[in-house]
């Protein structure tokens, strides 16, 4: 069989997309900075909202959101394509992880496989109506990450995820970068593990230095807001229990600023 050029993968995947109001790849420069948790915690928080929200794992090596979501199975095929597993609040995830014999498996396939791997998923699953579909891109600003942005049809925007530190500050800048290339808005920066409660005065102790808020605003960036380091957040991500911290009034408080900045990105 013929492969199929970009052009009729580009037109298949936007007629899967059609129904889907706004799209919102997650990124980071690199890995281990929090992209799947804020990922998960914004699906779950707009989904809680009344929103109707998929989410996409596309990261291949890490496919984390599945376990986070506290999500098991496989997908199947139904009658208009790929049927999405279901998660709390009635978030339909899908991700690679579902593919896969088993959690040790590696995908140990060269780098245009794996794109094409969630290539085909944008293709065949059939996602229905939907308010928000949240991409958790591979992680850093390399080929996979591109092969796969540059073929979600109208992107909303994304949200780019870092760590409060210097070093990874000149990281976010090549995330700018990336999104520039794909000619895509930023919908702005979320910092994460960026400080710890002081447990006994209740103060923020910013742990990786100063936030970087004035830098990303110079950039002409939204800032959307600020995750703590929370031992709580890290062990429901263990548990698939990600939900539960979203009926957590603090983790609440956390999370509403972030979320009403990336909304108020869309009022005209
Ligand atoms: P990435 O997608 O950037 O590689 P993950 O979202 O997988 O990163 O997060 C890496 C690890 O850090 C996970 O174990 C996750 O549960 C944990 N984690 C992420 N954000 C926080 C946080 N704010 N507080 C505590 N643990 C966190």
């Amino acid at each position: 069989m013929k492969p199929k050029s970009a052009q009729e993968t580009i037109k298949l995947i936007k007629s899967r997309l059609q129904n889907v109001k706004f799209k919102i790849p997650v990124i980071s420069g690199k890995g281990g900075v929090g992209k799947s948790m804020v990922s998960a915690s914004l699906s779950l928080y707009l989904a809680k909202m009344g929103h109707k929200v998929a989410i996409l794992d596309a990261d291949i090596h890490g496919p984390s959101i599945p376990n986070m979501l506290g999500v098991k199975g496989r997908m199947i095929y139904g009658v208009d394509g790929i049927i999405p597993l279901s998660a709390s609040n009635g978030v339909k995830v899908v991700s690679s992880a579902f593919l896969l014999p088993d959690e040790r498996t590696p995908i140990i396939w060269r780098g245009p496989l794996k794109s094409n791997l969630i290539l085909q998923l944008l293709e065949e699953v059939h996602w229905g109506h939907l308010d928000f579909l949240i991409v958790d891109l591979p992680p850093g600003t390399g080929d996979e990450a591109l092969s796969i942005a540059q073929f979600i049809p109208d992107v909303t925007g994304d949200v780019i995820v870092t760590i409060p530190s210097q070093i990874s500050w000149s990281v976010v800048k090549k995330a700018i970068e990336f999104s520039h290339t794909l000619n895509m808005r930023i919908l702005g920066v979320v910092e994460n593990m960026a400080w710890v409660k002081c447990p006994k005065c209740g103060e923020k102790i910013w742990i990786f230095g100063d936030s970087l808020q004035n830098l990303v605003e110079e950039e002409g960036i939204k800032y959307l807001g600020s995750i703590p380091l929370d031992p709580n957040l890290s062990s429901a991500c263990d548990k698939g229990q990600l939900h539960f911290i979203l009926e957590d009034t603090d983790y609440l408080q956390v999370m509403k600023p972030i979320v009403d900045n990336i909304l108020a990105s869309f009022e005209p």
